[in-house]
């Protein structure tokens, strides 16, 4: 506004100023009329409607000053080029108006379009450094993951779990149930439990708790995971049977997907190392009497033998066969004949302590080692086993029935060898079992039921 009425003073001020120093009028009207078209060319620019009348007012008045002293034809003609010189430069203005408007406009497409691409950089951005983050961290998933195709047992595995997950994600604990196999020798309804919290592993037997009887309850129906308020419970079925449980215990939201991805992993590993540690069983362990197969049993006692070598201690090794056995298969049929060999091995065991070892030699026939034992005590715990099997009812369908064992007994005594430091380890163990052997048959030999000790005399108790 200011401007407006700046310019309009500056267009009368030259007026004024050319009538003034006019007196011959003409020259200077040719010179200085153009100039005062200027702040109506200027205000037609702006659009500023009043100020163009009124400067339009003043240039028209300011001709007519001229019209009426020089009212000549060229006078008219000058007018009217004016005239035509105004309307050619608005239009052009016009069109240059027009021209910048749709340049404005253009350079505002463009701006937007330019911070709509540069929002989408931002966010592909934030997106792609995120992969980024996401893509390191599963990658060190998969490398942690690679380290535990290693463990080939459950207490590796958990340490190993516990250790290196740790820094990798947010948990409060992580279990791992083990459902035990019919042979099993567990309590009935517990389940073998690996229990990590921050402190460490540790192992137990126990029965499910309320809540987890109804997570894996359902686990079992709807045969996938199962979500409750604190855990995740992965199942991992064995023929449609539910064999374990990897539970994870609170995981932040932002983990959860990795905890998916580890998962997966972890269900084919503890997978694999259930079947691992069947198959290891198996090959050491009896199917039916579930003592050692004979072959480990040997390697054991070698153990056995070198350890009583090395610390002079007295190894008591005891042969065991169950008589007339033959006859009571004959009489019962096999299966009863099995269901009693299991009951043996099962009363053998009840006998012995823990570190002592028991291996099923051939159909019948037991191997027991007893690590530092003396031949009283050995003579005493044989004693036991002949007694409490003699004693124990045997089913027979809805009947009962007895069997007796005879035995052989030899201890070997460290301190009686001359040269310790070359003793054959296998060798020793061979010959004791050949002696508990011989000294069996003559447990058998003299009317069956009885130990027999190993001695050059072969003494009968
Ligand atoms: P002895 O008192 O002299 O030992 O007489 P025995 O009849 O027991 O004779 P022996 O030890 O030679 O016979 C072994 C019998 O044990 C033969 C077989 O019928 C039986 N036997 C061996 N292994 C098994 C098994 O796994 N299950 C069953 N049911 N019987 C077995
Ligand atoms: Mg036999
Ligand atoms: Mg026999």
């Amino acid at each position: 506004m200011r401007g407006s009425l700046l310019i309009l003073a500056a267009q009368l001020v030259l007026g004024f100023f050319i009538l003034c120093i006019s007196k011959e009028l003409v020259l200077p009207y040719y010179l200085l009329a153009p100039l005062m078209l200027l702040p109506s060319f200027y205000f037609y620019r702006d659009s500023a409607r009043k100020s163009l009348l009124v400067s339009l007012f003043v240039a028209v008045l300011f001709n007519l000053r001229f019209v009426f002293v020089d009212p000549h034809p060229r006078f008219f003609s000058f007018l009217l080029l004016q005239a035509l010189f105004f309307i050619v430069l608005c239009l052009y203005s016009r069109e240059l108006r027009e021209t910048i408007r749709q340049a404005d406009e253009k350079k505002n497409e463009v701006r937007k379009n330019l911070d709509n691409l540069q929002a989408k950089f931002q966010t592909r951005l934030t997106s792609l450094k995120h992969l980024e983050l996401q893509v390191s961290s599963l990658m060190n998933l998969f490398e942690i993951a690679r380290d535990f195709s290693e463990c080939m047992d459950f207490a590796t595995l958990t340490e190993f779990l516990l250790k290196k997950l740790r820094d990798e994600l947010s948990f409060e604990r992580m279990r791992i149930f083990l459902f035990p196999a019919p042979t099993d020798p567990v309590e009935p309804g517990t389940v073998k439990v690996y229990d990590m919290v921050a402190n460490g592993v540790t192992e137990t037997e126990r029965v499910l708790s309320d809540q987890e009887k109804t997570d894996f309850g359902r686990m079992r129906a709807e045969k996938n995971m199962v979500k409750n308020d604190s855990s995740w419970h992965f199942p991992i079925f064995e023929a449609a049977e539910l064999g374990a449980v990897f539970s994870i215990e609170g995981v932040k939201d932002e983990d959860l997907a990795r905890v998916e991805v580890l998962s997966a992993y972890l269900v084919l590993l503890i997978k694999k190392i259930k079947l691992y540690e069947t198959v290891r069983k198996l090959a050491i362990v009896d199917e039916l009497t579930q003592v050692f197969v004979r072959h480990h049993f040997s390697e054991r006692l070698e153990e056995e033998v070198e350890r009583s070598v090395r610390f002079r201690l007295p190894l008591a090794v005891l042969m065991l066969d169950i008589d007339h056995f033959k006859r009571y298969n004959d009489d019962f049929g096999h299966l009863v004949g099995d269901a009693t060999l299991k009951e043996v091995a099962d009363l053998l065991k009840k006998s012995l302590r823990r570190v002592d070892l028991v291996g099923r030699y051939g159909g019948e026939e037991f191997l027991v080692a007893m690590p530092e034992t003396k031949l009283e005590n050995a003579v005493e715990v044989a004693e036991r086993i002949r007694s409490s099997i003699a004693r124990h009812d045997f089913q027979v369908y809805n009947d009962k029935t007895r069997v007796t064992v005879s035995q052989g007994l030899v201890v070997f005594d460290a301190a009686k060898l001359a040269n310790p430091e070359r003793a054959d380890f296998s060798k020793i163990a061979a010959e004791l079992v050949h002696q508990a052997d011989e000294a069996m048959y003559q447990a058998k030999d003299e009317g069956r039921n009885r130990v027999c000790i190993y001695k050059e005399s072969k003494k009968t108790l």
